[in-house]
């Protein structure tokens, strides 16, 4: 078969495994320096939850780069993040020097008009070692310009909800089609994806599918994704491997919804609360 795949279950003891705990004489230096390319003008929103979210996953430092309208937004709402401030008052044109970060996560609330294409490129030229996320907006500029998946650094991670994944790879006939179309894809390109959903799955470039266990419907909530490119960020700056970053981030993020329940309702349940409940996930 040339789908020769394994698929996998992710559970509270596989995560236990992955997850590190911290030396006492750790400092900020050893968690890592994220990246977050995030927000437009109307969708700053987007990035002050991604922000928010990686910093509750443990990096050390986070600089979240945003159009220059957003300073005020970001400073407000996340006092603990640096900010890198596009020359656009409204998009992304632009991007810092990348030497000092060991991840990127790209696309929260971002737009996909030519300017940020074009930056989006750029950025993909110039990337090195760095790790990357790629969400939202940053994969409908990949759909959008096919040409650049070429690009992505080796095990990037995507992050599709399915009507994303649509546009990336096209239609599919029914549920196991599009899980030939997923284990394809990643295979083709190289990279890492988490096809979000109920049973969010992460496929990886061996054809490997690992099915997640946690999370709940009050999550279909606006920004919820958000939040999970925060987390995975955050795990890849402080030198998870890229898998492990994939799984454990849609683990706890599924779980910190999870946890949420048990002071909200799944309709009172939102992106912030998940937010809130990552600490209570990682514990
Ligand atoms: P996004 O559409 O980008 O905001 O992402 C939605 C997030 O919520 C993803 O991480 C999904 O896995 C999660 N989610 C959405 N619906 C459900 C559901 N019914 N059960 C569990 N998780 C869900
Ligand atoms: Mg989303």
């Amino acid at each position: 078969d040339v789908h020769d795949t394994n698929y996998f279950y992710t559970d509270n003891s596989k995560i236990k495994s992955i997850v590190k705990s911290r030396h006492k004489f750790s400092h900020k230096g050893n968690f890592g320096h994220a990246l977050l390319i995030a927000g437009s003008y109307g969708k700053m929103g987007a990035a002050v939850l991604a922000s928010r979210a990686c910093l509750k996953s443990g990096v050390g430092l986070l600089t979240s780069h945003i159009p220059h309208w957003g300073y005020q937004i970001m400073q407000n709402s996340v006092p603990e993040a640096m900010t890198s401030i596009d020359r656009s008052e409204m998009f992304f044109t632009e991007f810092p020097a990348l030497k000092s970060y060991n991840a990127i996560g790209i696309g929260p609330g971002l737009d996909t008009k030519k300017n940020s294409a074009t930056a989006f490129e750029e950025l993909l030229n110039k990337v090195s070692d760095q790790k990357m996320v790629i969400d939202a907006d940053g994969l409908n500029i990949l759909s959008q310009n096919k040409f650049l998946l070429v690009k992505l650094p080796k095990l990037s991670i995507l992050t599709p909800h399915p009507k994303e994944f649509e546009r990336l790879v096209g239609k599919s006939k029914n549920e196991m089609h599009r899980l030939e179309l997923l284990q394809d894809f990643c295979k083709h390109y190289n990279v890492i994806t988490v096809l979000k959903g109920a049973h969010t799955v992460v496929a990886l470039p061996d054809g490997n599918c690992y099915f997640n266990s946690s999370g709940n419907p009050g999550m279909a909530t606006a920004g919820s994704g958000d939040t999970l490119t925060g987390i995975i960020l955050a795990l890849l700056a402080q030198g998870y491997s890229e898998k492990d970053a994939a799984l454990t981030g849609v683990y706890i993020h599924g779980l910190a919804g999870d946890h949420a329940l048990l002071t909200e309702s799944e309709e009172s349940l939102i992106a912030s609360d998940i937010i809130s409940n990552i600490g209570s996930a990682f514990k």
